[in-house]
């Protein structure tokens, strides 16, 4: 039993039978990832828009390597089946497009697709950045990819997503963990969304070598608000994926940081992050562990009033909290020395969230902090290029946890029934979407952020 009285009813023997006669909206089980679990639970579709597409034999050397049967035509029989089993993906080379008249070989491949993704399968459509195109004609293709998938992904059924990822020029070789993320189960709450790789100049790294059960193995990793939610769960998927955690929540959290911080074989910090000198606590603790390489900006607070009730002293915690601490702690990091602080090629993971993109009532100090993390991350980006390292953001919809757990029914049942998923998410979404960002495989992926939130409806 979840606490998702009304998805454990659909998902029942009866719920069913009664849900299909009355037209309830179904509620998907989402596959999620497990160690070992391949990157595909079976065939894969594989289209090209144009003659000019760079990135098909991309993917088909993933794929390849994940020991994927591909097909190219979407009618194909599959798996030794027919022209209509199904597939757990299908993935469209969209690169090269001249003019919106290229956007129907995509429609083409795409509409026997729909019928063909099985549950919980990934639709991947995959075009240029329409800004570095100057002909109208061209850009406004690129562009209407995003309308194509933001809509594509409110009809895909059973669990089944559909996401967009821009590739920068030259950015092509520079794909593989974000290929693996969106089509993997790490994925699963993440619908409707686009992603842009390659777009902030002067990454480096490479994927070669990642072994990809264990894609941190030797990274330190500090996590803040660790004691519980989200971040509990963020410290457990990052040591689960080999790194060695550092845990940090405030004092009076004590005790439930330290059961954190046992169960995942790391330490523990206790640290109220707006303290004075968070950042260099957070450093001479690390030195222990030889240095940081990954930081995940977690801890967070709401408060919330509606703007008329408001008062300074509550406003002021919330942003020292949520954007305040991080600016701050990031500025010692930028400017620790890379052997013994903050190492190069580091990843700073921080949450966003979706009240930052689409508003929400009461939450104008929480809404304020997390629209300014962003900020915060976008001028971030290219500064962390410069040392090789990475900044990126989740923004997650509604998640089930103690906080969401606590609102009044209607609110909480809106949160879940409004999004194309149909349900809440679980910290697990979130936590993988950060270990994604975290791997040293995703140092193309700058500057991001990636709702987690099931397409929810709220907002863009
Ligand atoms: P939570 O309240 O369960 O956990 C937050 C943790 O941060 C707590 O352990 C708390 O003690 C710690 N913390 C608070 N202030 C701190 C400080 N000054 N120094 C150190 N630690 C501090 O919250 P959660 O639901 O797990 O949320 C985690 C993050 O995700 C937050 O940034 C939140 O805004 C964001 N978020 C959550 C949701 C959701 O649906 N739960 C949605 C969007 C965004």
């Amino acid at each position: 039993m979840s606490n998702d009285w009304y998805s454990d009813f659909v998902n029942s023997g009866i719920g069913k039978a009664i849900a299909g006669n009355v037209g309830l909206p179904p509620v998907p089980k989402l596959r999620r990832w497990e160690p070992g679990q391949p990157l595909l639970s079976g065939p894969a579709l594989l289209g090209t828009a144009t003659a000019d597409g760079r990135v098909a034999k991309v993917v088909r050397a993933v794929l390849a390597e994940a020991g994927v049967e591909v097909h190219e035509d979407p009618n194909a029989p599959v798996g030794g089946g027919s022209s209509t089993s199904k597939v757990a993906a299908a993935i469209v080379d969209a690169t090269g497009l001249s003019s919106p008249a290229d956007l129907a070989a995509i429609q083409g491949f795409l509409t026997p697709c729909m019928r063909r993704v099985g549950p919980s399968g990934r639709i991947l459509v995959i075009g240029d950045v329409p800004a570095e195109a100057e002909r109208p004609a061209v850009r406004a293709a690129r562009r209407s990819l995003e309308g194509l998938v933001r809509s594509a992904a409110k009809e895909a059924r059973y669990g089944a997503t559909v996401n967009l990822i821009h590739v920068a020029d030259g950015a092509e070789n520079d794909l593989e963990s974000t290929l693996r993320f969106f089509l993997s189960s790490r994925s699963a709450f993440v619908d409707g969304q686009r992603l842009d790789v390659g777009t902030v100049p002067g990454y480096t790294g490479s994927s070669a070598g990642t072994d990809w059960d264990h894609p941190v193995r030797g990274k330190v990793a500090v996590v803040t608000g660790a004691a519980r939610g989200i971040g509990r769960t963020v410290a457990k998927t990052l040591a689960r994926d080999g790194a060695t955690v550092v845990a940090v929540d405030i004092p009076s959290a004590g005790e439930a940081l330290a059961r954190t911080a046992n169960d995942v074989g790391g330490t523990a910090l206790q640290l109220d992050i707006t303290a004075d000198g968070a950042g260099e606590a957070i450093l001479s603790h690390c030195e222990r562990h030889g240095g940081i390489d990954i930081v995940v900006h977690n801890a967070g607070i709401t408060r919330d009033k509606l703007l008329a009730n408001q008062d300074t002293d509550r406003w002021n915690s919330v942003i020292d909290v949520n954007l305040n601490a991080q600016l701050a702690i990031n500025d010692v990091l930028m400017a620790s020395s890379d052997d013994t602080g903050f190492h190069r090629g580091g990843r700073i993971i921080t949450v966003s969230s979706m009240a930052g993109i689409a508003g929400n009532r009461g939450q104008t100090a929480y809404g304020a902090s997390k629209a300014g993390v962003i900020g915060l991350v976008d001028a971030t980006a290219p500064l962390l290029a410069a040392k090789g390292a990475t900044i990126n953001a989740v923004a997650p919809g509604f998640i089930e946890t103690d906080m969401t757990a606590a609102m009044p029914v209607g609110t909480r049942e809106a949160g879940r029934r409004l999004s194309s998923l149909t349900q809440g998410g679980l910290p697990v979404d979130v936590a993988e979407t950060i270990a994604w960002f975290a791997q040293g495989a995703s140092y193309a992926v700058n500057g991001q952020v990636l709702r987690v939130d099931g397409q929810n409806y709220l907002g863009a």
